[in-house]
């Protein structure tokens, strides 16, 4: 693996280089060029169709294409030739911003900050803390708190590192955010295997990451947090644990939680639930000492993850039986599957910032322009078919690419198009194994609902439909946050009473009466593809947190709380944003709206959650207690 393994000179031919070039993906080579050359004059708007960022190679001719590839050539054969392997400098402020506004067709003089550490080089760490707690210096630790010299222990409830990727083995998982996106901005990897990883890759990368960076020596494995209590004699979070040595309580001063929204299993309400014979297992539980060869296997759900499994298991079971209660919303992703070509990886080795460029222009449809497609028009008016006049056209556009793939399986198409709004539940990727899958003759799709289940099978539509195995893959707790602990604050309140099925905190971070917890994912950070991935949003709320703690050491103080007032007033905003997406507006439940407030997902642009994470603002929270 080559986590910021520094650039190759290059040393081929021309020919060689030209059949490398021709793999490249050319936006993201012209900005490249641009940057290495300094002549932004290549930088046409005549060359940014409408919805550039979202067609496959920006939607540029051959005509267009070969002509950046040829200047792309000339640039980098003088290169080889003259910089005798000096490596050019980052692009400044001023060509940062000329490059990325002339890629998003808008002034990004708001974004250069941000985009400035996104597109930093592999030994450079601009997010790192410029604070430490001692002078201590310790190279080798990577990790945040550790950066800054302040002491920490990570408890951990599983026996290794990788949280969900860990947890999920399931046939076919592999992520659904770009593998070039998909890594910390500080540790990127360039040599992923697959445009989209499987999920034993992303876990190999977490592991690298946390050898490498130390962090591995810091965790408490097989360790679960029960339960959190504030002690207000002393000012500290005093945790009760269980894990090899039985149960035992330590204090901490400060807690971070970073226990994901996706974590515990969620099966559904359904009669008799348990009276199944045969195997069955949730989708981040796989059971894999059952074999499906020749199986009759049921898989209830239509998510994400079922969306990946199915097509897997199809062929190997004799029979799969797919309970389908709404369909996914699939956007066209023809090389999700796919291996990164060898000459693209060349290139990632060897031009110096095209990784960058590349990793650029996968954020840049994010960062201002698909929210765009999920907000709600009041004036449209919209409906649950569309929530605007975009969300309906990139209803038609999805809905056509479907409906092409359905033309010769009419009973399948009535059952496949959402009703509901784009964007009110996740949108998938679609490299057409999907409809392949439910085309074939040992693939049923059942849409009537699941009545209940017995123990031969499951009921749906009043028919007994038999099965040897039962997937539920049926999602998760998500609006559950911090679930199952028990969390005790400041004059007794309990967390989850103070929520009270309403979970919230401020930027998803801190909640009144709770001092010094800090959670990471947690209420209303979740992003709907508007903006990187929840990599890039755990940067962010690291970045805060360790300012919060900064801002604390500084203060004297002992402890830190966000202030009631503020909390509210940020949690309106949100809601106000959330009443006018997709997942807000929408009468279908789901994850994303779980039939009351919606509490996983960021309404708003992933800069904009940036922009408010990258200080703390000390009047925002009491400090008490003194260090003395
Ligand atoms: P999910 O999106 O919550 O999907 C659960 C599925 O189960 C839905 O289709 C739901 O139908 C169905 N369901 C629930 N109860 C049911 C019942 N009683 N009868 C019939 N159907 C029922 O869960 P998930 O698929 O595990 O995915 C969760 C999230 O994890 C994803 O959205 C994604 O963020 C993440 N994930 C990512 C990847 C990846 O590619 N990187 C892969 C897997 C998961 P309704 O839609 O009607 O509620």
């Amino acid at each position: 693996m080559t986590v910021g393994r520094p650039i190759r000179p290059i040393s081929v031919d021309d020919d060689t280089l030209r059949r490398h070039l021709a793999r490249a993906d050319v936006p993201a080579l012209l900005m490249t060029i641009a940057h290495l050359t300094g002549d932004t004059s290549l930088l046409r708007d005549d060359l940014r169709a409408p919805g550039w960022l979202f067609a496959p190679q920006g939607g540029l001719t051959e005509e267009q294409q070969t002509e950046a590839r040829e200047r792309a050539l000339r640039v980098l054969a003088r290169l080889r030739d003259e910089s005798a392997g000096t490596l050019p400098a980052p692009p400044d402020a001023a060509l940062l911003r000329t490059i990325t506004s002339w890629a998003m067709g808008s002034d990004t003089e708001d974004l250069v900050p941000l985009l400035a550490e996104e597109l930093t080089l592999p030994e450079h760490d601009p997010k790192a803390p410029a604070w430490r707690l001692d002078a201590c210096l310790c190279i080798r630790d990577r990790h945040r708190l550790a950066q800054a010299g302040v002491p920490f222990v990570i408890y951990e409830k599983n026996p290794e590192v990788g949280g969900t990727w860990f947890e999920n083995t399931y046939p076919g998982c592999r992520t659904d955010v770009a593998s070039h996106l998909y890594n910390y901005s500080f540790a990127p990897r360039h040599d992923w295997p697959d445009h989209f990883c499987s999920h034993e890759v992303v876990l190999d990368y977490l592991r690298d990451f946390a050898k490498d960076s130390g962090v591995l020596d810091r965790i408490r494995f097989g360790t679960e947090v029960r339960e959190m209590r504030w002690d207000e004699a002393r000012l500290c979070w005093q945790l009760t644990l269980h894990g090899p040595d039985g149960e035992r309580t330590v204090a901490h001063h400060a807690v971070i939680s970073a226990v994901g929204q996706l974590n515990r299993p969620r099966l559904p309400d359904v009669p008799g639930i348990g009276d199944f014979a045969g195997a069955a297992f949730h989708s981040a539980a796989w059971d894999h000492t059952v074999d499906l060869t020749g199986k009759r296997v049921a898989v209830v759900g239509t998510g994400a993850s079922a969306y990946q499994i199915i097509p897997e298991i199809a062929g190997t079971a004799a029979q799969v039986t797919v309970f389908q209660r709404n369909p996914p919303w699939l956007r066209p992703t023809p090389h999700y599957r796919d291996a990164v070509p060898a000459s693209t990886q060349w290139l990632f080795e060897h031009v110096p910032y095209y990784s960058q460029w590349y990793r650029f222009w996968l954020f840049a449809p994010g960062l201002r322009g698909t929210l765009e497609g999920w907000i709600v028009d009041p004036d449209y008016p919209p409906t649950e078919r569309a929530v605007s006049a975009l969300n309906e056209q990139l209803r038609e556009t999805l809905q056509r690419a479907m409906e092409a793939q359905l033309t010769d399986a009419p009973h399948l198409r009535e059952h496949a198009i959402p009703s509901y709004p784009v964007g009110a539940k996740r949108v998938l990727r679609d490299d057409g194994r999907w409809f392949a899958t439910l085309k074939r003759d040992d693939v049923r799709l059942v849409t009537d609902p699941v009545e209940r289940v017995t123990a031969g099978g499951i009921v749906a539509g009043g028919e007994e439909i038999e099965a040897d195995v039962v997937v539920w893959a049926t999602g998760f707790e998500a609006s559950r946050f911090l679930a199952p602990m028990k969390v005790t604050g400041r004059d007794g309140v309990d967390l989850h009473d103070r929520w009270n099925g309403v979970p919230q905190a401020y930027l998803g971070i801190t909640v009144p009466h709770f001092p010094n917890l800090f959670c990471m994912y947690g209420p209303n950070t979740n992003l709907v593809g508007h903006g990187g991935s929840i990599v890039y949003f755990s940067e962010c709320a690291a970045t805060y947190i360790l300012e919060a703690i900064r801002s604390l050491l500084a203060s004297g103080g002992r402890a830190l709380e966000v202030r009631e007032e503020v909390h509210k007033e940020y949690n309106a905003w949100v809601d106000r944003g959330s009443a006018l997406r997709a997942w807000g507006w929408t009468r279908v439940s789901g994850w994303y709206n779980e039939g009351g407030r919606p509490a996983t997902n960021w309404p708003y642009t992933a800069g904009e959650y940036w922009r408010r994470t990258r200080t703390i603002e000390p009047a925002e929270y009491d400090t008490y207690g003194n260090r003395g």
